[in-house]
């Protein structure tokens, strides 16, 4: 089959197929290339991703990737993210908007979190959860990702004993690892199920050889972390970070910069000329179990 510019069009891939394959294979040269840098490694974006529930297989192939698009997005978050640098820390307050009707599921974002955060087994701070939605034959799969939600009511700063998981002034909620005593209150206490235990495990553990690049130490909250039994963070809590220590050098999120969908937005929630600002502006926001009252600084447009 030929589109009306005499070009063949493949068929039939379905849409998750395609994307997924060029996810796998975008991560993997991302992650090669050092592509978690500031400089986006893709520059290509779908100009009109079908919203949710509207089945377009071959139109959805036919869209991806047609301009630059998502540079031109990720350049504007860079700008958003220098702008706010520029203020006290008190004055900047970090969120993020994630558009379900854009994320297609590849877990791009899951992948380079674990690659920048040097996560071990056990530990994810960005899954992406999937859920169906409707009745046969009316049915809808959706992916969400969940990060940290980084609450401004967090219950995990209220149950730890030992004050090691605190609010910082700019929003971020982040954890003391030479405070915790790793007792898991704050595991119990997420009612996002966003935290992890470190429990000290390495992919290659059994193997006769324990890869060297298991141990390279972790940069979380600005601080060399090297992995080694008996030290942090094994033994403690750990979450998503909204990569602080990337913020710190003037870099966005990991997840932010590899979104192969642009379903994520980043920046200062208290700068009303920024992305995410626009973002929560448009229609379908929600946030996750709102009615605890825990305000989470993560949104969702549905
Ligand atoms: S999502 Fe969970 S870990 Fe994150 S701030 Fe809220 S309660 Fe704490
Ligand atoms: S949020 Fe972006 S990177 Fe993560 S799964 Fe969705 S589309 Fe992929």
């Amino acid at each position: 089959m030929v589109d009306k510019e005499g070009r063949e069009i493949r068929e039939p891939v379905s849409r998750r197929e395609f994307l997924v394959k060029t996810a796998t294979s975008m991560v993997l040269g991302a992650v090669t290339l050092g592509a978690l840098s500031r400089t986006p490694a893709y520059a290509g974006d779908t100009a009109a991703v079908p919203a949710a529930g509207s089945d377009s297989r071959a139109t959805a192939v036919k869209e991806w990737p047609v301009n630059g698009d998502w540079e031109n997005r990720i350049r504007r978050l860079e700008q958003d993210l220098e702008r706010a640098l520029g203020k006290p820390v008190e004055q900047r307050k970090w969120g993020m908007v994630i558009d379900l009707r854009r994320c297609v599921g590849c877990r791009a974002c899951t992948v380079a979190c674990k690659a920048e955060n040097h996560l071990p087994p056990g530990v994810v701070y960005r899954p992406v959860m999937e859920e169906e939605r409707g009745t046969y034959p009316e049915v809808q799969r959706r992916f969400l990702p969940r990060p940290c939600m980084h609450c401004e009511k967090p219950p995990c700063v209220a149950v730890c004993p030992v004050k090691a998981t605190y609010k910082r002034p700019d929003g971020i909620v982040a954890i003391d690892y030479n405070r915790c005593i790793g007792c898991r209150y704050c595991l119990a206490a997420c009612p996002y199920g966003a935290r992890s235990f470190d429990s000290g495990r390495f992919y290659t553990q059994d193997t006769p050889l324990l890869e060297p690049y298991e141990s390279e130490p972790a940069l979380e909250y600005g601080k060399q972390w090297p992995r080694q039994k008996g030290r942090s963070p094994i033994g403690n809590a750990r979450k998503c970070t909204f990569c602080l220590h990337r913020l710190q050098a003037g870099q966005l999120p990991a997840c932010v910069t590899t979104c192969l969908g642009g379903a994520t937005c980043f920046g200062d929630l208290n700068d009303p000329r920024s992305m995410v600002r626009e973002w929560l502006a448009r229609e379908g926001l929600m946030r996750l179990k709102e009615e605890l009252g825990t305000e989470p600084q993560v949104y969702y447009l549905t």
